[in-house]
């Protein structure tokens, strides 16, 4: 024999919430009315009524003092105004669901709209509906009546929770067929197709079908006429006890499902029933070998068993405008508040994962909340990026004393100050709004507290950066960078993330007494690298390797029998320095220094003159620059001489000869 049991039994939401409101009430020693049976259930009715739950039908039933508990059904607005002046506590059970359509009707009789329900008229919760609709309210049932209803003005149409999808469709379409003005909201609640979709797709694969509920129930008759027309079998029982009447055989495949309104021991009775039924059955068969399972075991194990902090997976079967009702396969369906929701434009028919707050949370419900998981996973994804040195994106949220809040997944990091950058931070406001990587340096977990470091990242970055750059380099090799920085010593230049010293010494062929003679901070220059220390971190580069000797080029510079300009240097007993530019010095002999004989130098020039000289001669090889002040003097005294002075007189004319006398 085998079993399929439906996983959507046993009470809905709002009857759960219902019942145990009027269990509460109980406990607490009130003295409790019940405007009609909480729930279609005459086994529940009958054990509340045995605590002095009484069922009464109007409001002036009730007698003062009392408390009258609205079952999920609901009320229209004048039940509870006329048992409030009579001095009657009101607990309203009414089903979240249903208190929504009538904050609709309410809402949308107060702005003049008609407020058309879809429903049985008579049901309770259409006359609960049509109560908030301030007169405004009318139930259509049927297609006849939707035709008939008045037109004119614009009308809200809303349904009874457990009418028909088909049925609401049909009814809307003729409303809109007449060109009426519409605003249609479609209220039914989905536990009862979500539970009749399944009693069908149970019904088509078993020989016997078991419908258990109240017959008065509604649902529960709608539930067995589903069944019915696909499994011929299909038995409808309140109780356990109707069960043993059923012919099943011990080959029979059996379905079991319930109505909104069954408790959960009357379904795990039937279940035992079953079980009963079929070790009757195998005694008579004498099947000794193989044993069977145990049904009501199989059953329980079909339910999923929850502790506080489990993730389960559930499927949305309701939406309200605080909560969602979730189905995860237990007993009770769970709920999660609109705050506790990570995704908030959840959907019916979503699979979403939540996390069990509580198995019960007073009223039967199991209490979930998605926000939790998102919340553990994202702490996981923190502690692993702890764990691993993962950097992380963070957004700067506030200055605070001493640094910087960000958001990292949505949790707060501490950044301090001192961990913001590279250097010194003035202004940590400027932090604020920007994104950043982050690396994650400290965690409380208990007080779920995270310190991040900016700075670590930024560390991290320049180290590789380093690392690369110094994977490229070679000792010998040209290559371009920016001065940084100028020292006495030198200058520090950025050659591709790394910095390497140009010593003073390497700045120019000439003697520098500052760098900042040869170069300037932001220059680009060539430089040549001299020596690479990785172990010391250390990049001698030359500046000077890059630029032409001055000597190699003297000799072009420099033309023998040229005079230029020069300022004298140093003095030596045979002759005089004279500095022709900045490190490259020609001498002038003692015997060249005047035009005529001296006894020393001194006599002729001294240190600082600024003096002409001729170029004698230049030897790159030796480095020697022969100079002359005397024939420089001699020259400038040729070219001061005028043209006229140098021009050779022309001879007189010839004068006239006298004629001769005659003789
Ligand atoms: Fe509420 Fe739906 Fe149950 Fe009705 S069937 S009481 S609307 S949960």
């Amino acid at each position: 024999m085998e079993l399929t049991v439906a996983s959507h039994v046993g009470f809905c939401f709002g009857v759960r919430r219902a019942v145990a409101e009027a269990e509460k009430l109980l406990d607490a020693g009130k003295t409790v009315r019940t405007l009609g049976p909480v729930i279609h259930n005459p086994q529940i009715v009958e054990s509340l009524a045995a605590r002095g739950a009484r069922v009464v039908s109007s409001p002036e039933e009730v007698e003062p003092g009392a408390t009258a508990l609205i079952r999920a059904h609901g009320v229209g607005r004048a039940v509870i105004e006329a048992l409030e002046a009579r001095g009657v506590e009101v607990a309203d059970a009414t089903c979240p669901f249903v208190k929504r359509i009538h904050a609709l009707a309410d809402e949308a009789a107060a702005s003049g709209m008609r407020v058309l329900v879809v429903g049985a008229k008579d049901h309770p919760e259409v006359r609960g509906i049509l109560g908030w609709a301030r007169g405004r309210g009318l139930a259509i049932e049927t297609e006849e009546e939707a035709e008939a209803a008045p037109g004119g003005g614009k009308a809200l149409v809303v349904a009874q929770t457990t009418v028909t999808p088909e049925r609401f469709e049909r009814v809307c379409a003729v409303l809109k067929r007449r060109g009426m003005d519409l605003d249609i909201r479609n209220t039914i609640c989905q536990t009862t197709p979500v539970r009749q979709r399944e009693a069908v797709e149970i019904a088509q694969k078993v020989d016997v079908m078991l419908v258990i509920g109240g017959k008065n129930s509604s649902n529960t008759r709608r539930l067995y006429e589903l069944c019915r027309a696909i499994c011929p079998r299909t038995y409808l029982a309140e109780t356990a006890r109707e069960i043993q009447n059923i012919k099943i055989s011990p080959r029979d495949h059996i379905g079991i499902t319930a109505g909104a309104s069954t408790p959960d021991g009357t379904f795990k009775e039937v279940v035992a029933r079953m079980n009963d039924i079929k070790n009757q059955e195998q005694e008579e068969l004498q099947q000794e070998t193989v044993a069977e399972p145990d049904f009501a075991a199989e059953y329980e194990k079909t339910l999923v068993q929850l502790r506080p902090g489990q993730t389960v997976t559930g499927k949305v079967v309701q939406i309200t405008e605080d909560e969602v009702c979730v189905n995860v396969g237990y007993k009770a369906d769970g709920l999660v508040k609109k705050s506790d929701l990570s995704t908030p434009d959840v959907k019916i028919d979503d699979e979403i994962e939540v996390e069990v707050v509580k198995v019960n949370d007073g009223e039967g419900n199991v209490l979930l909340s998605q926000r939790n998981i998102v919340n553990r996973k994202v702490w996981d994804a923190i502690v692993a990026a702890y764990e691993s040195g993962e950097i992380v994106k963070g957004v700067g949220k506030e200055s605070v004393k001493g640094g910087l809040i960000a958001d990292v997944m949505g949790i707060r990091a501490f950044i301090p100050a001192s961990l913001l950058s590279l250097r010194y931070v003035e202004k940590i406001d400027e932090f604020v709004g920007q994104e950043m990587d982050l690396k994650i340096i400290e965690i409380d977990k208990s007080k779920k507290r995270v310190v991040a470091s900016r700075k670590a990242v930024l560390q991290a970055e320049e180290e590789a950066k380093k690392a690369e750059a110094w994977e490229k380099l070679a000792e010998g090799e040209i290559v371009k960078g920016i001065v940084r920085r100028l020292t006495t010593f030198g200058a520090f230049v950025d050659i591709g993330g790394v910095d390497g010293l140009v010593h003073v010494s390497d700045l120019a062929w000439k003697r520098v007494g500052h760098p900042s003679e040869v170069v300037s901070v932001g220059q680009e220059i060539d430089v040549k690298i001299i020596k690479l220390d990785k172990e010391r971190d250390r990049i001698s580069l030359s500046y000077k390797a890059t630029q032409p000797k001055l000597w190699d080029i003297a000799g072009e510079k420099y033309i023998p029998g040229t005079v230029v300009s020069g300022k004298v240097v140093r003095i030596v007993p045979y002759g005089a320095f004279v500095e022709l530019e900045p490190g490259l010095d020609g001498m002038v002999h003692i015997s060249q220094c005047a035009p005529t004989r001296i006894e020393k130098v001194e006599d002729a020039v001294n240190v600082g003159d600024e003096i002409r000289v001729k170029i004698l001669s230049v030897d790159t090889e030796a480095k020697r620059i022969s100079l002359s002040i005397k024939e420089a003097l001699a020259d400038d005294a040729l070219e001061s001489v005028s043209e006229d002075e140098f021009a050779i007189p022309e001879a007189p004319e010839a004068a006239e000869a006298p004629e001769a006398p005659e003789a």
